[in-house]
């Protein structure tokens, strides 16, 4: 187990991606600790699959796109962990709207959650990380591939990618390591492999179907663990190939 000992906490950690990750990262042999937004019965359910496996999982309630939860909610993590040496962000919303019809609102609750919250998160969460620690975070290809009414979430994704370059460089004198994992499609509650747009989506991925959570968890763990001591400031497409 290449995570044996480690603390690691992941934002929005009660389904999809998140509860793939910290499932993972726990089989590594680290102790976990989740936020999520507000389905607590999911939370728990991700709590009870690590601890039913012999791992050791928190929850905590944070709304990534309120500033003062989101603290808390790192708080919390962090004392209940007794440290971090890996942060994970990826909660994350998407609304789907042509520019013409779009909103303030829309736009400012999605960099509120998918940017915003991350730095307000990597703020509170770094006096309690470790130097040499790692700092994942989950953008998408949507951020160097457009989609029709996707432009707001592909603008947040490219300032996640954005944000861990910069940061690799303010950090690197704590040889703490932030990387970017991009994924395409992934079978998750907020993009089902069997919904209407699924067949189009499918037709633009040379290989032919959705990714699973457990692949981005793969490319997660391996930044986090003892393989990945001389990358950061990198991004990774997990995406079937969709980008290239
Ligand atoms: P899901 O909608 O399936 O799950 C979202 C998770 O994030 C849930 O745990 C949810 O908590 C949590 N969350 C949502 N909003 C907030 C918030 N305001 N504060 C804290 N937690 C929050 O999403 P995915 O698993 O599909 O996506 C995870 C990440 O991967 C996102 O950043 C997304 O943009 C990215 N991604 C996903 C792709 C895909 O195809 N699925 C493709 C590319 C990127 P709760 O359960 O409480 O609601």
């Amino acid at each position: 187990m290449s995570l044996q000992g480690k603390k690691a906490l992941v934002t929005g950690g009660s389904r999809g991606i998140g509860s793939a990750i910290a499932k993972r990262l726990a089989a590594e042999g680290a102790t976990v600790a989740i936020t999520y937004a507000g389905n607590k019965a999911a939370a728990d359910a991700t709590v009870a699959a690590i601890e039913d496996a012999g791992g050791t999982a928190y929850a905590f309630q944070a709304d990534a796109a309120d500033p003062a939860s989101q603290r808390s909610g790192i708080e919390q993590a962090a004392g209940a962990l007794g440290g971090l040496d890996i942060l994970v962000h990826n909660a994350g919303i998407v609304e789907f709207a042509v520019v013409s019809d779009d909103t303030d609102e829309n736009f400012d609750r999605q960099f509120g959650v998918n940017v915003k919250g991350l730095h307000v998160g990597t703020r509170a969460a770094l006096p309690h990380l470790a130097d040499g620690g790692r700092i994942i975070l989950i953008g998408s290809i949507a951020s160097q591939k457009a989609f029709p009414t996707n432009s707001v979430y592909s603008a947040t994704k490219a300032a996640v990618a954005a944000l861990a370059r910069g940061w690799s460089k303010d950090l690197a004198p704590r040889k703490i390591l932030v990387n970017t994992v991009q994924p395409g499609s992934i079978d998750t509650d907020m993009n089902p492999a069997d919904d209407e747009f699924a067949p189009q989506a499918i037709g633009l991925i040379p290989l032919a179907r959705f990714g699973s959570a457990e692949e981005i968890a793969g490319a997660v763990a391996f930044f986090a663990g003892p393989d990945a001591t001389y990358i950061t400031g990198a991004t990774l497409n997990v995406d079937g190939g969709v980008a290239a």
